[in-house]
This record gives structure tokens, sequence and C-alpha cells, in this order.
């Protein structure tokens, strides 16, 4: 990771404010950063902050799996997600779609704003830090039983001339 980081802010609707409020208590501290937002939460932050952002589709419209594609191409660098844990959410799915690519990419995920608070006052937060990616390579190689459709025709060809 550079030292100016590219940092997703998503937030759903009740969660909003308080990550609008957030991110002006923070704003001298996040001002080198590339943001990224999904559309409703950028357009809110531009408007309220005045601040540049790279807005994607609203999060129901595939924003959330915008900034998880995002992550598994190594485009993402820090997320910070204020999810209601109080309203159902029509793309609950897609919610738990972006929480998993970040933990399964190893990037900071801050989900309140107390955590929000530590990850953003973190010294590394204004260096260069090397981020562990996990291997793999191994997962990517696994065996998975499946038979190439010919070589089981053979198999049964073979059993069928062993038993004659
Ligand atoms: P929004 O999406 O910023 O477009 O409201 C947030 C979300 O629900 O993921």
């Amino acid at each position: 990771m550079e030292r100016d980081k590219r940092i997703a802010l998503v937030a759903h609707d009740n969660k909003k404010q308080t990550l609008v409020e957030w991110a002006r208590y923070n704003g001298v501290l996040l001002a080198h950063h590339h943001i990224y937002a999904t559309g409703t939460t950028g357009e809110i932050l531009e408007r309220e902050l005045g601040i540049q952002v790279t807005k994607l589709q609203s999060g129901p419209l595939g924003g959330d799996q915008q900034i998880g594609a995002k992550i598994a191409e190594g485009e993402i660098d820090f997320l910070i997600f204020f999810w209601d844990p109080l309203q159902p959410q029509p793309h609950d799915p897609d919610v738990k779609a972006l929480l998993r690519m970040a933990v399964v990419w190893n990037i900071p995920i801050a989900c309140n704003r107390a955590t929000a608070d530590f990850m953003i006052s973190s010294p590394l937060m204004d260096d260069e830090y090397d981020r562990l990616v996990p291997d793999y390579q191994g997962y990517r190689l696994r065996r998975i039983g499946i038979v190439n459709a010919a070589e089981s025709d053979a198999d049964t060809l073979d059993t069928e001339e062993n038993t004659e």
C-alpha cells in the first residue's frame, strides 16, 4: 500500500449521517487519499464536504459488488463500511459478499465509527504498508475430483471390455 491510499466509503441510509460526520471530522487526515464510494454515499460526501469522490453505482444497484471487484483486483486498500444492523437490506447478499472480499484479500475494514477512528489515526495510514496477501495458489491448484468426460467414457469402456 502506498502512502496515498485508495479508500472505499459506504454507508447504509441510516448510517450516512454518521459517515458524513466522521469524514468531516477527519477531513484533514483523509485529504490526500483517493476516495471511492457507492453512488448515494458519494454524492452526499461531495455535496456536504466538497471532496472529490470516485462514485460507483448505488449499493443496491451493484455498487457494493463493484467495490468487491475492485478489492479482488487490488484497486482498493481500505474499506469503511457503516452497514445498518437494525434494518434488512434488499441487497443483503451483496453486503455479505463485500465484507467477505475484504477478509479474503486482507483489506482493513471498519464497520462502525469507533473502529474507523482507530484505523484513521493509525501511524500506518500515512505511511507505506506491506499488506500480506494470503497465498491462494494451493487453493487454485486444488483437486476437485471432476474427471474429464472423455477419460470417464474411456474408463467405462475399459471396464466393459475387462468384464467381457
Ligand atoms: P448508496 O449505497 O451509497 O448508493 O446508498 C450504499 C449501500 O447500500 O451499500
